[in-house]
């Protein structure tokens, strides 16, 4: 006959995720170990924060746990996630659009793919680093993306640019020469859309303004109502979980 009481604890609970800003947030699990004496929280890179607790601990009292230490478990997060993405593993997060998306691998019998979001190529089945194939694929995509957009927004508001390129440019977003070439830096691709909109919509602005005059500030108004908004995102986005560091080899 089974013995009955009580039911076991799941030895995995999921736990409330934590708010991190803008819409992110830091995934949280529970792992419980029957020798754990008291709740502890790790953040590993890939996993998000992940919290030790007692067999017979609840679950409240570790989202509450996770609360208290919000402030370290923010910080060990955005430092672990920056130390990652030198090297492009399996379950690293990128920002892809505005989201934070995960680097997958993908067996298919002997070939393996790597995948972020719309990417997808394969890679040596070898190599734990997919960032050798998968970061020239999403650069091609980010190319790809960003003269669409251009291209439309040129259409919508009659500007005919020069030539366009999409480059990895150290510092810059975008610019705009006085013969109306446009370039754009490829990792627009990791802003949320509207921002990478705007991006194209200044630096097509210049072709009619080539200063940061009153006037162009009104042209530009004009086209993107809240470009102050995605201004403020590009200046403190460098210090968001998943963005690429600034110069890229
Ligand atoms: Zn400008």
């Amino acid at each position: 006959m089974k013995r009955t009481g009580r039911r076991e604890p799941d030895s995995r609970p999921a736990l409330t995720a934590l708010a991190y800003s803008d819409g992110l947030t830091i995934p949280v699990v529970g792992r419980r170990h029957r020798r754990a004496r008291r709740l502890i929280v790790r953040v590993k890179s890939g996993q998000g924060a992940v919290v030790t607790m007692p067999w017979r601990s609840s679950i409240k009292a570790a989202n509450e746990f996770v609360n208290r230490h919000r402030d370290w478990i923010c910080s060990q997060w955005v430092a672990t996630n920056h130390a990652r993405l030198t090297i492009w593993r399996e379950g690293a997060e990128l920002l892809v659009h505005g989201q934070l998306t995960r680097i997958e691998r993908i067996s298919a019998g002997p070939s393996v793919y790597g995948r972020i979001g719309p990417v997808m190529c394969r890679v040596d089945g070898r190599d734990d680093d997919l960032k050798p194939r998968l970061e020239p694929a999403l650069r091609m995509y980010a190319r790809s993306w960003l003269m669409g957009r251009l291209r439309q927004h040129a259409d919508r508001h009659g500007l005919k640019p020069g030539a366009v390129t999409v480059r990895n440019q150290r510092s810059r977003w975008g610019s705009c020469s006085s013969a109306g070439t446009i370039s754009l830096n490829w990792r627009l691709i990791q802003a949320p859309e509207a921002t990478a909109d705007y991006v194209i919509l200044h630096e097509l602005t210049h072709l009619d303004h080539l200063d940061h005059s009153p006037a162009f500030w009104h042209a530009l108004e004009g086209r993107c109502p809240d470009y102050r908004d995605h201004e403020q995102w590009l200046k403190s986005c460098e210090s968001l979980p998943g963005m690429l560091p600034h110069a890229q080899p």
